[in-house]
């Protein structure tokens, strides 16, 4: 770089927590200190919440970085990065904060890093506008694990938002990251929809399922289930929606909020699946920005996506500041978008 600090403006672009988490991360790796200005200004409470000053945290944590104005509310944060050590370590979240937003943060740090981790992260696993652990274990780490590493994640306790409590365990084995091509997703070997549910009547979940199957009446029977685990891991209800294809697993999800029916989030989450089965695509919307930093750290490789999401056209824009690499994303005649890092 030209010996100036990245300077990152927090209100541009998608504007929120990921721009901060995808700085850290590729700080880590490339040794790129930075500074992000405004963070999430335009979001209802702007600054940083409690969830991304854990993720910061843990980004310090890592690798002794140092950094200053980190604390809840916060719109200005300098951060200088320091050497990644790979090792066991324990993050809380606190209040029901995303589990899977702190993953993200140390993720690719330490499968870049020297020697094999083990993470225990507590807090939410099933959050709103976060990835709930499904989509890590069975949409994201496949296609890291393609890439070199090996991460496994397993899920130890639910914990969903706002109780929280929840506890997934993490073991990373790095290698370095190899390019992919990701344009088909192969054929259809399964679909699955499961209502998971805990300290809630059952008969919300029922009427969840029973919203879906008619909305997806042409997937089998046998492709719904309800599943209820132990009401101290609640009360929350969340709806995974699964299309397995050879290459890649789609989880669409519906979390359950008081006040919208259950038949309302079985409807839109129906129709987000329904989008992406007849869609060419290879990534969904949420795999695609997550996608951006290991392929950009590889150096090279595509994927296909839907119509690209504003945060992943920001992931873009951060990952070309602190890496300097060429990165495209262009419609394809079968109306798919083509990312590809050159
Ligand atoms: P931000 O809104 O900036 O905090 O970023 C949210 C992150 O969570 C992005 O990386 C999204 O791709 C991811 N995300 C949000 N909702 C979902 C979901 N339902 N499934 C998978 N990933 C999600």
């Amino acid at each position: 770089m030209n010996g100036l600090m990245i300077t990152i403006d927090g209100s541009q672009g998608e504007g929120g927590g990921q721009m901060v988490r995808n700085s850290c991360a590729l700080s880590l790796v490339t040794g790129e200190p930075f500074r992000i200005t405004q963070i999430r200004a335009k979001r209802s409470k702007p600054g940083l919440m409690r969830q991304h000053v854990t993720a910061v945290e843990a980004a310090c944590v890592i690798s002794g970085a140092e950094c200053s104005g980190l604390a809840v509310g916060a719109s200005d944060l300098t951060f200088r990065p320091g050497r990644v050590m790979p090792g066991e370590y324990h993050f809380a979240v606190g209040t029901a904060g995303s589990t899977g937003l702190v993953l993200q943060t140390v993720l690719m740090p330490l499968l870049l890093a020297g020697g094999p981790s083990r993470l225990v992260l507590e807090g939410g696993t099933h959050n709103m506008l976060a990835p709930p652990f499904e989509f890590i274990a069975r949409t994201f780490l496949p296609i890291i694990n393609r890439m070199g590493p090996q991460v496994t994640a397993r899920l130890v306790r639910h914990g969903f938002y706002p109780r929280g409590g929840g506890r997934i365990e993490v073991d990373i084995v790095p290698a370095p990251l190899g390019p992919l091509a990701c344009t088909a997703r192969g054929e259809q070997l399964g679909v699955s929809a499961r209502a998971v549910f805990a300290g809630l009547p059952g008969e919300i979940a029922e009427r969840m399922l029973a919203r879906v199957r008619r909305e997806l009446g042409d997937w089998p029977d046998a492709a719904f289930a309800l599943h209820q685990v132990p009401a101290d891991e609640g009360p929350g209800i969340i709806l995974l929606l699964e299309a397995r294809h050879a290459h890649v697993t789609e989880v669409v999800s519906g979390f359950g909020q008081l006040g919208v029916p259950a038949e309302r989030l079985a409807k839109t989450a129906a129709a987000r699946m329904q989008g992406y089965v007849q869609a060419a695509a290879f990534a969904g919307p949420y795999l695609a920005d997550q996608l951006v930093l290991p392929f950009v750290l590889a150096g090279g490789g595509a994927f296909t996506t839907v119509k690209p999401s504003q945060h992943l056209l920001t992931a873009i824009d951060i990952a070309r500041c602190f890496t300097g690499r060429s990165i495209a994303i262009a419609r394809q005649d079968g109306g798919e978008h083509l990312f590809t890092v050159g």
